[in-house]
């Protein structure tokens, strides 16, 4: 048996190796030792006398699942071998074969708190310059391929899909394997690729050769684990990021879509906000959603549409919560059914899900208008798939598929006649039962059954004596009774026996036929699944805009006109609380594209900058957005640097991050798009800052264009305002109140006239006598910095490096000129004030 054991070992030897024997799979060697250890198992040895006795743990087979889900939540792989024939009928050793490599990625058994979630396996090839992209979900055969143009973005993709596992070739290199691995990222290898040819429509759509490459060998890697069929699989969908609005990873972070950044989880973010979806496959197409804002308008107002009617509708939004509440998962069900593991509960749940679709279509049709005819025109209620199992499976089966109870009454004349037979067989039993007691004067004389002895008639010890000589004939002695059987007794055992067991071996027929003809539908059902999706997403978004008081954003055509009025952190006012929240204006004209935002800590900067990028990103996932209103240009990205954010993946300096993050923003943005930096500068020395702070507003302003919002402790550069153009100042407004700073969370227009420090100091509790002397030291400093300045305090216009007239024209319109400007020679850190003494 361990030579057996170790052949299949050695195929999988990244993997524990489950290995089924009897009622437990166990595990030997090392894999003995890791799993007890992991699993919290007992570790015994097999050949304990002899001298290297092998170490050996097992867990009952039964309870399987429990173990695998541990291990494969630990990013381990388990390898699952089973007993290919009845160990009882095999001659000499019984065949075992690996049936399933079960993978962080290709676990398909979420628990019940995944339902919300997708599992995304991923696969990286590299093709020339190009990285071909794929990714894999499992469970619902969601399939989607691309190019990406570097490995920035392939971090981008994996990171906001969240994938536990990616699949790589020898194209691959090192590098950029051990960078993803430093984020947690289980890395398999595939290097040889079997194309097969009932799975070649899957990439029927796909023309790029990085792109079939990379969905080649990650077909060929979920076939190999899998070894079942994969009939659920979706047509590989190409998609182009440029088709969606781009987001940084450190954004989305930052920003706490999904993620909360203290806890990781999603309580506290924009989703758990967003969130109302009412089945599993919503919460899903949420999430996706929010990780891809549209950029295309029609798509956008596609969707806004179908929010207003729906925000409008009270009635018929309520009706629509209800029914969908009743529907299941239609995706993993569909999975299920071509992994051919769904039981009869899975075809209940099927058929009820199925059944609402009529209830939804009606709803649907109450509503005002045609928005909604496209969903409408997708929600197929497959009546040949409800009728089958409403005639054919019972409303309550049993979990297993193989021991009876699954099949309707007058499904099947085969069955009936089985089953007739069975009951004539247990009435013939029970009548004689009743005569037996009246010819015998036994009244506790009973008929019983057990699996070794069959049918059986029980007599207790005390009634022995009444029972006529050579009646019976003896089968079984028990403690205080006798067991007997006749031949009449012995001819009807084997007809119930044999009925009960044709009646089983046909229901599990006929369970598998309906399977089948179910199998045969999914990519009907998967269709039906999407719509309700959608229209599951939708009515969240306009419960939550109801909830919330939301509005329609007006997107504008053309022109990068932002106003918003009275706008709202959603997440930071649902947790403040309405009354405590101060609602916020956005006003940048055409004209306008920096915000210098100035003001004390803690008064509310950051969340006012990440406020719009919400507002934005809302807006574009076709929600509506927490303002009284809101006019906004259609963003083609966002970049963010808010807030310090360590590097989980390079480990570098947070200086370094926010630099490398700032050039991120002035190397990729356009005039189309939205930069937030939130206290650029201030992770170095103060000259050192302020003079990186001014050149990076400078050259935004100058060359990139985009809408910038950009917060300072630097109350020098509010003096920009005269020289730049685009640039205006604001800050946020505090009023003393008995010596007390309060922070009204208020935007105003204008710089902030002096610094809080000390009161925030003051406010932080430090002690009476350090804040006076503070108070002392600052009225100093503020006497020789006025003698010293000439009341120029930051860098002069001259010294920057504008760009010529007509090539401003040019800026605007094509795409930016990257490379950063040259430090003029006569630009010198002195015109800041004396370095050599700080303030
Ligand atoms: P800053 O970036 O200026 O240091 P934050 O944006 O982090 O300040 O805000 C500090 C705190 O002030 C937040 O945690 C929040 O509780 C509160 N706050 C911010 N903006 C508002 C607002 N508009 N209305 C009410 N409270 C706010």
């Amino acid at each position: 048996m361990m030579v057996q054991y170790q052949k299949i070992k050695d195929q999988y030897p990244d993997a524990f190796l489950f290995y089924r024997l009897g009622d437990f799979y166990e595990m030997f060697n090392d894999d003995a030792i890791k799993g007890a250890q992991l699993l919290e198992l007992t570790l015994t040895t097999r050949n304990h006398s002899s001298k290297n006795p092998i170490p050996m743990c097992g867990v009952p087979h039964h309870a399987v699942q429990n173990y695998i889900d541990i291990l494969v939540d630990k990013g381990y792989k388990v390898a699952i071998c089973e007993q290919m024939e009845d160990p009882k009928l095999a001659k000499g050793m019984v065949k075992r074969e690996v049936i399933q490599l079960v993978t962080p990625g290709t676990q398909t058994d979420a628990g019940a708190g995944n339902a919300k979630q997708n599992n995304y396996l991923t696969a990286l090839t590299r093709v020339d310059q190009q990285f071909g992209f794929a990714y894999a979900d499992l469970s619902t055969g969601e399939l989607k391929v691309a190019t990406l143009s570097n490995f920035d973005s392939v971090l981008n993709e994996v990171m906001s899909l969240q994938t536990k596992e990616t699949v790589v070739d020898k194209s691959i290199t090192t590098d950029v394997i051990e960078r993803l691995q430093k984020i947690g990222i289980l890395i398999s290898h595939q290097d040889e690729v079997v194309t097969k040819s009932e799975l070649s429509y899957l990439t029927q759509d796909v023309e790029l050769p990085e792109q079939t490459a990379v969905l080649n060998h990650l077909l060929t890697y979920i076939v190999t684990t899998q070894k079942r069929s994969l009939a659920h699989l979706q047509r590989a969908i190409v998609y182009e990021p440029a088709f969606f609005l781009k987001m940084d990873h450190y954004s989305q972070r930052n920003l706490e879509l999904a993620q909360n950044m203290r806890t990781g989880k999603k309580s506290g973010t924009l989703l758990w906000l967003l969130d109302e979806t009412k089945t599993a496959m919503g919460g899903r197409l949420l999430k996706q959603w929010l990780d891809r804002p549209l950029v295309n308008r029609t798509d956008i107002l596609n969707r806004q549409n179908k929010v207003a009617v729906l925000v409008d509708q009270y009635f018929e939004r309520n009706s629509l919560q209800e029914e969908l509440t009743q529907v299941y998962d239609l995706e993993r069900l569909a999975g299920r059914v071509a992994f051919g593991s769904v039981n009869g509960r899975d075809l209940i749940q099927l058929k009820t899900s199925l059944q609402q679709i009529p209830k939804l279509q009606h709803i649907i049709n109450e509503l005002p208008n045609d928005t909604f005819d496209d969903i409408l025109k997708r929600l197929d209620p497959i009546d040949d798939v409800t009728d089958v199992i409403e005639r054919a499976i019972v409303d309550e089966p049993s979990v297993s598929v193989t021991d009876g109870g699954v099949i309707k009454d007058g499904y099947d004349q085969k069955l009936d006649e089985y089953r007739l037979a069975m009951h004539n067989g247990k009435q013939w039993l029970a009548e004689l039962e009743a005569s037996e007691r009246q010819i015998t004067g036994i009244n506790n004389l009973k008929i019983g059954f057990n699996r070794v002895f069959g049918y059986y008639i029980d007599v207790t010890k005390t009634n022995l004596g009444k029972l006529p000589e050579g009646r019976y004939e003896r089968k079984q002695t028990l403690a205080n009774s006798e067991r007997f059987t006749t031949p009449e007794l012995k001819e009807k055992e084997r007809l119930i026996l044999e009925a009960e067991e044709q009646s089983t071996d046909l229901e599990y027929k006929l369970f598998v036929k309906v399977r089948e003809l179910v199998k045969k539908n999914i990519q009907r059902i998967q269709k039906l699944a999407h719509a309700v999706s959608e229209l599951d997403v939708l009515q969240s978004f306009a419960d939550v805009s109801e909830k919330y008081r939301f509005v329609a954003p007006t997107l504008t055509k053309k022109g990068h006109t932002l106003d918003i009025v009275e706008g709202r952190h959603p997440v930071v006012e649902k947790v403040l609380g309405r009354q405590t929240y101060v609602p916020n204006d956005v006003k940048m004209p055409e004209d306008t594209s920096i915000l210098l935002i100035t003001g004390p800590n803690m008064s509310g900067k950051s969340t006012y900058m990440r406020q719009l990028a919400l507002t934005v990103i809302l807006a574009q996932m076709g929600c509506f957005v927490p303002a009284k209103s809101a006019t906004m240009p259609i963003f083609d990205q966002i970049f963010t640097r808010i807030g310090a954010a360590d590097d989980l993946i390079s480990g570098e300096s947070t200086f370094m991050v926010e630099m490398k993050e700032a050039n991120e923003a002035l190397e990729h943005a356009t005039a189309n798009s939205l930069i937030l930096f939130d206290e650029i500068g201030r992770g170095t020395a103060t000259y050192d800052g302020m003079a990186l702070a001014q050149a990076i507003i400078e050259f935004v302003h100058d060359k990139v264009h985009a809408k910038t919002l950009f917060s300072t402790h630097y109350h020098e550069l509010t003096v920009l305002e005269d020289s730049l153009a685009g640039l205006k100042n604001v800050h946020v407004g505090a009023v003393e109140q008995n010596g007390e700073l309060v922070f009204l969370h208020q935007m105003q227009s204008g710089p902030a006239d002096k610094s809080y420090g000390i009161h925030v100091a003051k406010l932080a509790g430090l002690p009476d006598s350090l804040l006076k002397r503070a108070d002392t030291i600052l009225s100093q400093l503020e006497t020789t910095q006025d003698q010293k300045n000439t009341g120029q305090v930051v860098a002069t216009n001259q010294s920057r490096d504008l760009p010529e007239p007509d090539e401003t024209e040019l800026v605007q319109s094509e795409p930016v000129d990257l490379t950063p400007p040259e430090q003029a020679d006569d630009t010198q850190l002195s015109l800041f004030g004396e370095p050599e003494k700080e303030p």
